[in-house]
C-alpha cells in the first residue's frame, strides 16, 4: 500500500549478479525455492533439490498432475454468463475443457485416472484474477499474492530487479509465483539503494539533483528493459502514503514522461499521479495506465477515453489511508476517498477501462478480491468489478489466454463461496486457489 517507501526496502548485504537476485529475495523471507516448491501439495518434488539454477540448466521444469474442478458455478467475466454443474479441466498448464458436464465428458475421459478432483459443488468457480499493480520482492511476497486469488500480476517495480526474477518462476515451478509482468525499478528521481541493482546504474550516482534530465530518465528506462522489465513505472507526484510529502507537487512533467514513454519503446507506462496537471502531463505523454489518479480533471478522463488509457485507482491503498494513526494520512484517505469513488464514476460513464491494483507492497498484501468490492462501493457493477480483475486487467497486460475460462486458458482458477455477479464482495471470499495448474490454496 501507499504507506510504504518503495526506494528504501530492505537491501541484501552485497551488489546481487542477477543470479543472485532470486537467493537474495529468497534470504530475506527466509525461504528457499525448495521448500516453497516442496511445500506445493500438487508439486512433485523431483526437481526441487538444491540443484542450481542457471544457464543451460540440465534439468526440467516440475510438472504437476491433471486437475478436475467439478459441480461448482462456472462464470464467465467476459459475457457474465454462469454454467451450473461445471467442469473445469486443466491439464499440461491450460484450461483443456470448461463448460456442462456434457461439454467436457471427452476432457475429463482423457485424464481419468490421472488428475486431482476437487469437488466446487455449491461455489463459484473463475479464472484465476488479476493485479495490475503490486510490489514484490520476496518469494513470501508473491506467495502471499497468491493466497488472495491473483494469479497474474502486473508490477508496479521492486527494490532489485526481484520482479524480474519471480517472472521466470513460472516456467520451472508453477505455483511459486504468480504470472509477474515485471517492471523492475521505479523511474524517480532518488534511487536510493536501488541503485545497487545493477552496475549500469553507477552513472546515476554522479546526479546532484537525481534522475530528472529527459537523457538520465531514457538511460535509466533502457537499464530496466535490459534488465528483463516488461513495462516502466514512473510517476508524475510524490507519494501520498508519506505524511512529509505532498502528492500534488510535481515531480515528473509531461515533456519528461514523454522521454520516458519514448524510451520505453513500446514496454506500457505505468505513472503514479494524483494532481490533476500531473495526471494530465502523464496521459498527454502516452502512458499506458494512471495509478491512483485521485484529481483527475473531467477534460483528462475524456482525453484517457479517446486514447485507451486505462485507469488503476488503487481503492484500497487511499481509502485504508483513513485508519492510519497519523492524523496527516488520516485526513488525506478521509479527503480522498469520495473524491476518488466520484472519478472511477466519470472515467465508467466516459467509457474509461478500470482495472483492479491493490499497490500491495512486500507481505501487506490486501486480496485482490478486496479491490473489486471498494471499485463496486465506488459505482461499478459486480460484473464490472470482476472484469476489472479479469478480462480488462488481461487486455492492459497484452494476455488473452488469462481473464476466462476457456479451452486454451491458462490453468490459473480461483473458487469462492459466492456468486460474484450479485455481489462483488464474493471475490473476498476465496476457497481455492489454482496458479500454472498447481493447487497453491485449497479450503474445500
Ligand atoms: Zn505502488
Amino acid at each position: 500500500m501507499c504507506l510504504h517507501d518503495h526506494t528504501s526496502a530492505p537491501t541484501p548485504g552485497a551488489r546481487l549478479p542477477r543470479r543472485g537476485i532470486l537467493a537474495g529475495a529468497a534470504a530475506l523471507a527466509g525461504i528457499s525455492v525448495a521448500s516453497i516448491a516442496s511445500q506445493l501439495g500438487g508439486a512433485p518434488a523431483a526437481h526441487a533439490g538444491d540443484r542450481p539454477s542457471g544457464p543451460n540448466y540440465p534439468g526440467s521444469p516440475l510438472t504437476n498432475p491433471p486437475l478436475i474442478i467439478e459441480g461448482g458455478t462456472i462464470v464467465d467475466p467476459k459475457t457474465g454468463d454462469a454454467v451450473e454443474d461445471g467442469v473445469v479441466v486443466l491439464d499440461g498448464g491450460k484450461v483443456t475443457a470448461a463448460g456442462t458436464r456434457d461439454e467436457t465428458r471427452k476432457a475429463v475421459a482423457a485424464v481419468a485416472g490421472r488428475a486431482q478432483v476437487l469437488n466446487a459443488s455449491g461455489r463459484w468457480v473463475l479464472p484465476g484474477l488479476v493485479d495490475v499493480h503490486v510490489h514484490a520482492n520476496a518469494l513470501a511476497d508473491a506467495r502471499a499474492i497468491l493466497q488472495g486469488g491473483a494469479t497474474s500480476v502486473r508490477s508496479g517495480s521492486s527494490s532489485f530487479y526481484q520482479d524480474v526474477a519471480l517472472a521466470a518462476l513460472p516456467g520451472w515451478a508453477p505455483g511459486v509465483s504468480p504470472r509477474m509482468t515485471p517492471a523492475g525499478l521505479f523511474i524517480s528521481p532518488d534511487l536510493g539503494d536501488s541503485l545497487l541493482a545493477d552496475p549500469d546504474l553507477a552513472p546515476l550516482a554522479t546526479l546532484s539533483g537525481g534522475v530528472k534530465e529527459t537523457s538520465d530518465l531514457a538511460y535509466l528506462t533502457r537499464v530496466n528493459l535490459s534488465r528483463g522489465a516488461k513495462v516502466i513505472k514512473t510517476r508524475a507526484n510524490p507519494r501520498a502514503g508519506l505524511p512529509e510529502q505532498d502528492p500534488r507537487e510535481l515531480v515528473y512533467n509531461q515533456e519528461q514522461l514523454s522521454a520516458v514513454v519514448k524510451a520505453a519503446n513500446g514496454a506500457g507506462v505505468l505513472c503514479h499521479a494524483y494532481s490533476a496537471e500531473g495526471i494530465d502531463g502523464a496521459v498527454r505523454a502516452g502512458v499506458r495506465s494512471v495509478e491512483h489518479g485521485v484529481f483527475v480533471s473531467e477534460n483528462t478522463i475524456a482525453e484517457m477515453a479517446r486514447r485507451g488509457t486505462f485507469f488503476t485507482p488503487t481503492m484500497d491503498a487511499i481509502t485504508s489511508m483513513a485508519t492510519s494513526t497519523n492524523p496527516i494520512l488520516a485526513a488525506r484517505g478521509k479527503e480522498y476517498t469520495p473524491i476518488l469513488q466520484a472519478a472511477v464514476r466519470a472515467a465508467k460513464e466516459a467509457g474509461v477501462t478500470i482495472v483492479a491494483g491493490t499497490d500491495s507492497f512486500g507481505t501487506d498484501v490486501t486480496p485482490i478480491g478486496t479491490e473489486a468490492r471498494l471499485l463496486a462501493e465506488a459505482g461499478l457493477s459486480p460484473l464490472e468489478a470482476l472484469q476489472s480483475a479479469t478480462v480488462h486487467a488481461a487486455r492492459l497486460l497484452g494476455q488473452d489466454d488469462v481473464g476466462r475460462l476457456v479451452r486454451g486458458s491458462l490453468a490459473d482458477v480461483v473458487v469462492v463461496d459466492a456468486d460474484p455477479l450479485t455481489d462483488a464482495s464474493a471475490l473476498e471470499k476465496v476457497r481455492v486457489v489454482v496458479a500454472q495448474g498447481a493447487v497453491v490454496r485449497n479450503e474445500l
